[in-house]
């Protein structure tokens, strides 16, 4: 998570200051989360109002332990987020834990002594979770404004400008994601041909012509395809915190769920993910053939590409109609189609908006463009679809 400046926040009369926020979660800290029930907590009781977390109107302890646990995870998991969750008591077991064992606890996490980490890292630790809850609120700010687009109220335009930002994130996975899925039908599509010495495009080629050749280099496009989408991904997870943001928690999920499975269904690890997205980044305009020189220069490039191929190779689906439950191509396909299917309805769903406000330009230039690109992508994959089958 990005650090904010203190008064962010302040300035929306509906979400608390920073200041309070931080006052009552360093409260917080040295009572412990099993005591909530008996203070007040006023801040943190409007955050928890602001993003719907509360059923009724009385302060609830359960919707600040989830308000806690949401701002929390925006640490990103690592070591800072093990330790604020200490610090809280919101890992397993650590509720009524005394607050200097939760100090010590998160000390000997990070490292450090009791005394220096309560001088300098638990005050950051406290103001993170602060700006964690206000990035929560923002978050909901920005539902609250999707509703409106999608029924069509007047939204506040700078926020409508906002979510096709959003957007023009979520359609930079979408492109790779779309050539993922179709260069690995490719590759299937070409093995189910029938062998052929001639080009099946064109018989009355001269070109020699291999199905393997043809399929491998399907493949090859497929993991490039793969490198880009694990770039994106990561350009996503820095620049919007990895927060998948649409108008409910629901349509958040299944998304989230789809991307995960793009990147579970093929026998790559985290690590073989960064160092493609890393070698990705570093070739020449990031092309395919630059890339695979690269990939071929290197011993674990090899091995990877080696490992990519059999993957793509493992589909032994005899035709679509006939796919295996455990086919792990099929399965990232789906999943590739899966994401793109959703985030085209989501932009569909609010697009109308855009174009219905002839008034506001900057966000009809953006939608349109969005749109556009949108159309000619198609397009483009529609003739590469072409030129390749
Ligand atoms: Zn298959």
């Amino acid at each position: 998570m990005t650090a904010q400046a203190p008064q962010d926040g302040a300035d929306d009369p509906e979400t608390p200051p920073f200041p309070a926020l931080f006052a009552e979660l360093s409260v917080l800290r040295e009572r412990g989360l099993g005591t909530v029930r008996h203070h007040a907590y006023p801040a943190l009781h409007a955050a928890c109002g602001y993003c719907d977390l509360l059923v009724g109107q009385q302060q609830d302890p359960a919707a600040i332990e989830e308000l806690l646990r949401k701002a929390v995870s925006l640490l990103g998991g690592g070591e800072a987020g093990d330790a604020a969750e200490y610090t809280f008591g919101l890992a397993q077991g650590t509720k009524l834990w005394s607050s200097g064992r939760r100090r010590a606890q998160a000390a000997a996490l990070m490292e450090l002594s009791e005394d220096r980490f309560r001088k300098q890292q638990e005050r950051l630790l406290i103001e993170q979770v602060a700006e964690g809850v206000l990035t929560l609120c923002r978050a909901q700010t920005m539902r609250r404004t999707r509703l409106d687009l999608e029924r069509r109220h007047p939204a506040d335009s700078r926020l409508a400008v906002k979510w096709v930002e959003r957007f023009e994130a979520y359609y930079r996975i979408w492109t790779p994601v779309g050539k993922l899925a179709a260069d690995l039908e490719a590759a299937i599509d070409t093995r189910r041909e029938p062998e052929s010495d001639t080009v099946p495009w064109d018989p009355d080629s001269d070109e020699p012509y291999d199905r393997e050749d043809q399929a491998l280099g399907y493949g090859r496009y497929a993991l490039h395809a793969y490198a880009w989408f694990q770039l994106e991904l990561h350009d996503f997870m820095t620049r919007h915190g990895g927060l998948w943001l649409f108008s409910d928690h629901e349509v958040e999920a299944e998304i989230a769920d789809a991307v995960y499975r793009i990147g579970w269904h093929n026998p790559l690890n985290q690590d073989d993910d960064s160092w493609l997205r890393r070698t990705l980044a570093d070739s020449r305009h990031r092309e395919s053939q630059h890339f695979h020189a690269v990939l071929h220069s290197t011993r674990i490039g090899q091995i990877t590409v080696r490992e990519w191929q059999d993957y793509v190779r493992s589909c032994h689906c005899p035709d679509d109609s006939c796919i295996a439950d455990d086919c792990q191509v099929h399965s990232a396909i789906q999943a590739c189609r899966d994401y793109s299917h959703s985030i085209d309805i989501e932009w569909r769903r609010i697009a109308d908006w855009y174009r219905a406000k002839p008034s506001a330009t900057v966000q009809d230039s953006h939608g349109t463009r969005l749109y556009g690109d949108l159309l000619s992508q198609r397009v483009r994959s529609r003739d590469t679809g072409e030129e390749n089958a």
